[in-house]
């Protein structure tokens, strides 16, 4: 049997967790999970629904009776919900607004986590796994945790250049910012936990971060 390589990486948005995790797992030839585009798809099945944010129970049923399933292949992220693709809806703004509706929810985040655990199993635990509670919640035993940090400023950049073109500075602020005030409420992703390696990539490129966590890998 092949020896397992479960690499947990969190960190905030605009970190450059998922380059960085997709690039991590494409050189050691591991599968991929990004747990945020589960979320973000439970937020498109909750936008979808037209129910308020604070019908819970119903937003809990109705996410729960979707099936969400994740692409794992780092070189071909997608997403789809009951069939349909979603890869490029779970990116709209309106739904990185939303999407700390439905992730502080305990039991939308508890479903997740089952589904979250099951895929890592399938891949026989050699996946890159990427979020804000993987190190803690979701595979606090995994072979490899890092915690993936950048600074504020540098974080709102990076944001903005992927959405590229005229971009509302306010809006992309909020994105980052305030979403991550919102998720750190129900995640502790702003330090690393015991044992959590932290890599800071404020001041490095994308082939310095993949080189530093490979580095890491015994
Ligand atoms: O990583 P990304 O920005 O795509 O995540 C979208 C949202 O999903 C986060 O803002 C957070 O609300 C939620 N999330 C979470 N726990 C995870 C991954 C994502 O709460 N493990």
């Amino acid at each position: 049997m092949t020896d397992s390589l479960l690499i947990a990486i969190d960190g905030p948005s605009g970190s450059g967790k998922s380059s960085t995790s997709r690039g991590v797992a494409s050189k050691l030839s591991l599968a991929y999970l990004d747990t945020g585009s589960l979320y973000r798809a439970a937020a498109v099945a909750f936008l979808e629904s037209g129910l308020d944010a604070s019908q819970t129970e119903e937003i809990v049923a109705r996410v729960t009776g979707t099936t969400i399933v994740p692409g794992t292949d780092p070189e071909k992220p997608s997403t789809s919900i009951d069939g349909r693709d979603v890869t490029d809806a779970i990116r709209d703004p309106a739904v990185s607004a939303k999407v700390s509706t439905v992730a502080t929810i305990p039991a939308v985040r508890a479903w997740l986590n089952d589904q979250f655990r099951a895929i890592i199993d399938a891949h026989q635990r050699r996946i890159v796994v990427e979020g804000r509670d993987i190190t803690t919640v979701v595979a606090p035993d995994a072979d490899l945790r890092i915690l993936l940090v950048a600074d504020p400023a540098a974080r709102i950049a990076r944001r903005q250049a992927e959405l590229g073109g005229a971009v509302d500075v306010a809006a992309v602020t909020d994105q980052v910012v305030r979403r991550d005030r919102d998720d750190s409420t129900v995640s502790q992703f702003e330090k690393p936990a015991e044992g959590v390696e932290l890599v800071d990539s404020t001041y490095l490129n994308l082939a310095e971060v993949i080189d530093t966590i490979c580095t890491k890998v015994g």
